[in-house]
Formats: structure tokens, sequence, C-alpha cells
């Protein structure tokens, strides 16, 4: 039988460290995830948010996703987007392809792309690196690019044979300031040995985003939640996430720039399931922003959420992409809105001010 009223005081207690601005145990956060109010954890994720931004305010990127190869060798069981390798229907993308989506992504005043595709074995490193100096050099300062994610990342350093410290080394050199922590999903082992036996453990992961760190590039924290996933799974993703982000800061890196989450899109995939609710969404990302009390930036997803994300702005999220094209999740059911005044009229309409953010570039440490 629950004992209702150790409940309500484990809530409260719990809620009390977050108002004096303490730390949250793990222990703390199933208590707020399985027994506060929706209004409680907005409240509490709200004090959080408040240490590093104005209330009423929200940051926002136009930004489109390159799928440049659609060829990978990972076969996780969630994705709807990749073929194996000589399968009918897979691509690579020129350099002329890429650049012309890029010029679309100018002309509807975007200046960010993130390029993802899979563990494509026909491409080696000097492809991404000749890419990546071929963007830097055409668009300069008016575009910013997030190069790959920690997974793909991962994949080439292995399949050039060199280490990951290498690879971010060669990348850096060749004007590459972003790999984001894409390909994360949820970093349990278990997790992964469920549905992405191919594509690395999860101390693998954290060791070349380590590499990704101490090469002086920036990088960011990802989660995709709604497979079949556990809350203690949750919890353990968000804890390494806390603890590889205090351990940047102790060592003096600028760490995780931001926490972004989506939803799982099971349209398609091999393994199927269903969607989330918005509101099992909404209640993940206050508790996200309560718990990665190190994380500045908390991003919300439009890509997967379309209008139903903003409602993660009273949910602790500052900030959010519109993006204008993702194969990968669009493969899997998202659906891209282009109307992107009519989007951000639904923010502007909760009462927050939106100012677009351009893409930062971090002063590159030259010497590591
Ligand atoms: S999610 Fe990424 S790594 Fe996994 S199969 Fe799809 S493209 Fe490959």
């Amino acid at each position: 039988m629950v004992n209702h009223s150790a409940v309500t005081a484990a809530v409260r207690a719990a809620a009390e460290k977050v108002e004096r601005g303490e730390r949250i145990t793990g222990a703390d956060a199933a208590t707020l995830w399985h027994h506060a109010e929706d209004a409680d954890l907005a409240r509490l994720a709200g004090r959080v948010r408040a240490r590093f931004h104005e209330a009423r305010r929200a940051t926002y990127m136009i930004m489109r996703i390159i799928n440049y190869t659609n060829v990978c060798v990972a076969q996780c069981d969630y994705c709807a987007f990749y073929v194996l390798p000589n399968q009918e229907g897979g691509y690579v993308l020129t350099r002329e392809d890429v650049f012309a989506k890029i010029d679309e992504l100018l002309d509807v005043g975007g200046d960010l792309v993130a390029f993802n595709g899979g563990f494509n074995p026909k491409l080696p490193l000097h492809y991404y690196c000749d890419l990546f100096g071929a963007v830097r050099a055409r668009y300069g300062d008016r575009v910013e690019f997030y190069a790959l994610t920690i997974a793909e990342f991962m994949y080439l350093a292995d399949h050039a044979g060199i280490s990951f410290a290498a690879a971010a080394a060669r990348l850096r050199d060749a004007g590459v300031y972003w790999i984001t922590g894409g390909g994360s999903e949820i970093l349990t082992e278990d997790f992964r040995s469920r549905h992405s036996k191919f594509k690395y453990t999860v101390a693998q992961y954290f060791e070349a985003q380590r590499a990704v760190v101490e090469a002086g590039l920036q990088t960011t924290a990802t989660m995709v939640i709604g497979f079949d996933e556990t809350f203690d799974e949750r919890l353990e993703h968000l804890e390494r996430t806390r603890d590889f982000q205090d351990q940047c800061l102790e060592n003096g890196h600028g760490g995780l720039f931001s926490f972004l989450c989506w939803t799982y899109k099971p349209y398609g995939t091999a393994f199927g399931g269903r969607e989330i609710t918005p509101r099992e969404y909404l209640r993940h990302m206050a508790l996200s922003r309560i718990f990665l009390d190190n994380v500045r930036h908390l991003r919300t997803s439009v890509l997967t959420l379309n209008e139903h994300a903003f409602g993660a702005l009273d949910f602790g999220a500052n900030d959010f992409d519109l993006p204008i094209e993702d194969e990968v999740t669009q493969k899997a059911g998202a659906r891209i809105d282009l109307d992107l005044e009519g989007l951000l009229s639904v923010p502007r309409g909760m009462g927050y001010e939106v100012e677009y953010r351009r893409a930062e570039r971090p002063p590159l440490a030259a010497s590591v």
C-alpha cells in the first residue's frame, strides 16, 4: 500500500532542494517524476531555467539537416532511414547537392546546417575533411555547421584506423567546430544491446565525446525518448550526461553547450511501437531541466513534436530549432512545417519574446 503522506513529504523535500538551488539526486528525480503534479514540475523547471535565462524569452534557429548518405551498416532497429551497402536506394550527395541545400537554407533566413548520415563504409575520412573544408571555404561566416554526430565520428575514426583524438584533430584542421552528441538515443548499455548493437557502447560514446572536447571542439548532449526504455534508463542517461558535464567543467572545458531531447518516431521502423504523448514529453523536459543543473541551454524539438514542442518553454526549455529538412525523422513519420512565421506565432501567443540566435562559433584552442 502506498504511504501517501511519505510520498507527499518526499516530493516536498525534493522540491525544496530545487527551490534552494541545490542539486537533486536520482532518487529525488524519481520521486518527482512519479509523484509531482505537472504544474509543480513546470514551476521547478522554471526555477532552474531562471538561473540561466530571462523568464519570458526564448531563442531559436532556422536550420537544415543534410543527410549526405543513407547507406549505413549499423542496422538500428528504430531507424527507417538507412539502406545497407549495395542495396537499392542508397545514395551519397554530391558537393553540388550539398551546396544547393545550403543555398536554399540561406534563402529562407537560416544559417545552421547539421550533417547527418549513416555509417557508410565507402566514405573515408578525407571525404569528410574535403566536404567540410569546401563548405567552410565557400560560405565562411554566413553558415555554421554541425559536422557530424558523435556516433558517425566514432565510426569514421574506427574506419580510418585512428584514435578519436587524431580524428578530432583532423576534422578541426579541416574547419570543423562542432560535433554534436547525436546518436545517443538512450545511453545505457542494455538499451544499446537491445536496439543498436553495432552502434558503439556507452563507454565508447563518452570516450569519443571527451576526445572531441579535448580537441577544442564544441559538442552538445542529445536524448531520444519513447522507445521501450524504462524510467530508470532515462534517469541513467541523465545521470551520465550530468556527470560528463561536471567532468568537463572541472577540467576547464566548455563541455556540453546544450541538451536537446526529441521523441522517437516509429513509422516504417523494424521496432515499431507508438509515439509518446506531448504531456509525457513536457514532464520529461521539466525533469531534465531540473536534473541537468549544469547545462545552460535546454532545447525543445519542433522537428518531432511540431507546435506541441513550444509547450516545453513552460517546462524549462529556452531554445528551439525550426528545421526545414531531416530525412531521418521524416522517413519515420516526422512532419516538417515550413510556415516558419506560423510556428513562431505559437510561442509569441504564449507570451514569449522569441529572438533569432545565430549559430555560435567558439574560439578554437589552436595548440591542443
Ligand atoms: S540511426 Fe543512424 S546509425 Fe542507426 S541505422 Fe539509422 S543511420 Fe545508421
